[in-house]
């Protein structure tokens, strides 16, 4: 038996079969192409899916969803997405279970990775874990007693979007200074531009990794940027050890893969913002499954849903 396991995202959706032990047996990867409409993308979508089945000759128990952006896990409409203008109120789920003949589920996409983790990575055995994504944003999936927490009517909290500092930057959630508009890729890549904009055009336009590249060699601007970024990462991570003291806290996305850059700043941080916790006793791990995981937390979204008695 295979899990299909369909992650959308702003640029691409990503379309795999998942065995029963969280491996990824086969995938394929479409642009989005939101502009083309959702119907068009749900066509691509379910092409993919059968072809998976065919080629891995295998029967298909279900079909899970990762989906960026707010979404209505238990209705499996999509909200107001940036990344996906003109899907609002559309139904992936509806739609792939009718097309499919299969029982779906849908969550938001760091809610997928977080159970991906839990099951399969790096949270294994663990009661209850955070596990967060710095990459183009900030998302976060909460996964206590085992189970992943919702807010009322099954709402994700959007960690990404607690604020830092009030006096920063106006984010498009409506905030100013929220985690995400001062610790992501992009908002660590614009202080840095802004900050090396006179003395040295060789900063400009500059990628984050490209950023840490520089911080590796030694650059001075490169590792003052750093310490700043991994400030506000600490920040928001004391926060959540503070709010939560979870087991673990796992570290993915795009800008964790340079973890090793931002850990002493981070530790430092924790150190001293979390005078009234345990923190000592939550583990910071970068995630196991990385890039794959929100593909293999899409099939665990499934199990999660109707039972892994059933998976
Ligand atoms: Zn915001």
């Amino acid at each position: 038996m295979i899990t299909g396991a369909v992650d959308i995202g702003g640029t691409k959706i990503a379309v795999g079969a998942i065995d029963g032990t969280g491996r990824v047996l086969a995938r394929e990867e479409t642009p989005t192409a939101a502009a083309r409409g959702f119907d068009d993308a749900m066509d691509r979508v379910t092409a993919m899916l059968n072809r998976l089945r065919q080629q891995l000759d295998a029967p298909m128990r279900g079909v899970g969803i990762g989906c960026t952006g707010p979404v209505d896990p238990f209705r499996g409409t999509i909200g107001e997405v940036d990344f996906l203008p003109g899907w609002k109120g559309a139904n992936p789920v509806a739609t792939l279970a009718a097309r499919m003949h299969l029982e779906v589920a849908m969550e938001n996409d760091a809610d997928a990775a977080a159970l991906a983790e839990a099951q399969w990575g790096a949270g294994r055995g663990r009661k209850s874990l955070i596990c967060i994504t710095v990459g183009t944003g900030i998302g976060a999936g909460l996964v206590l007693g085992g189970a992943l927490y919702r807010g009322v009517d099954g709402a994700h909290p959007e960690i990404g979007h607690h604020v830092i500092d009030d006096t920063g930057p106006a984010c498009y959630c409506g905030g100013r200074g929220c985690w995400e508009s001062l610790a992501s890729g992009p908002a660590i890549a614009a202080r840095f531009a802004l900050a090396t904009a006179a003395p040295d055009s060789r900063h400009q336009d500059l990628s984050t990794q490209r950023i840490c590249e520089l911080a590796r060699a030694g650059d001075a601007a490169a590792l003052v940027e750093i310490a700043r970024a991994g400030r506000y990462l600490g920040i928001g991570i004391a926060n959540l050890i503070t709010l939560y003291v979870p087991e673990l806290i796992v570290l993915s996305g795009s800008v964790m893969d340079s973890a090793e850059l931002f850990l002493p700043t981070i530790r430092e941080v924790i150190r001293r913002q979390c005078g009234l916790v345990p923190a000592e006793r939550v583990e910071l791990m970068p995630s196991m499954l990385r890039g794959d995981a929100p593909l293999i937390g899409a099939g665990v979204v499934w199990a999660h849903r109707y039972g892994w008695e059933r998976a």
